[in-house]
């Protein structure tokens, strides 16, 4: 297969510097917003904050793949004294939780890199965060060529596919598209 020369975005987060403000949720929701900039919710967000004050765990996760399926096995960790449930570091869209899923219509969200044309200096949750707990770089990397991701809006109508059945869904369509 010949390969291509990519640009690999990449963010390191630093969870000791994470003050757990959440700015990084609100700016995210802001920032997709339809019209942009037009709503804050940060359950829209694609970045969430683990966020126990009281055992002093403030932990960025990013939203990653739509799964359909949740796992069956689970793990808890212990870092540093501090003690992480299960699911914490999961960057998931699951069927076991309401994370990284659009509040209304319960589409998979899924951190595109803030992608944009002409493209950002930087996501806009690195620039908003000040304590500088999320650090940005590019990178290039040779990879093999093959089939793009499938866009956001296919991963949707495969989750809502597997929530209800294609029959409903069709049945859902024909109804709201009838004049
Ligand atoms: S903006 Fe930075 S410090 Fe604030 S919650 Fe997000 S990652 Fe943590
Ligand atoms: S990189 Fe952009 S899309 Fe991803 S979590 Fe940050 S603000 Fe949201």
């Amino acid at each position: 297969m010949p390969k291509v020369m990519k640009k690999i975005k990449h963010i390191t987060i630093d969870a000791d510097k994470c003050n757990g403000c959440r700015a990084c949720e609100v700016i995210c929701s802001l920032w997709h917003a339809s019209p942009r900039y037009s709503s804050s919710n940060p359950a829209r967000s694609r970045i969430r904050i683990v966020r126990e004050p009281l055992r002093d765990i403030y932990l960025p996760v990013y939203a990653g793949e739509y799964t359909a399926a949740e796992c069956t096995g689970r793990n808890t960790y212990n870092i540093d004294g501090k003690k992480y449930d299960e699911c914490d570091f999961c960057r998931a869209s699951c069927p076991s939780r309401d994370l990284f899923k659009e509040p209304d219509s319960g589409l998979p969200l899924k951190c595109d890199m803030c992608e944009d044309d002409p493209a950002l200096e930087k996501p806009k949750c690195v620039e908003w965060c000040l304590a500088d707990a999320l650090i940005y770089e590019e990178r290039e990397e040779e990879v093999e060529e093959g089939e793009p991701n499938p866009p956001e809006l296919e991963v949707g109508v495969e989750s809502l596919i597997d929530k209800h059945g294609l029959q409903k869904l069709l049945e859902t369509i024909a109804r709201m598209t009838k004049s």
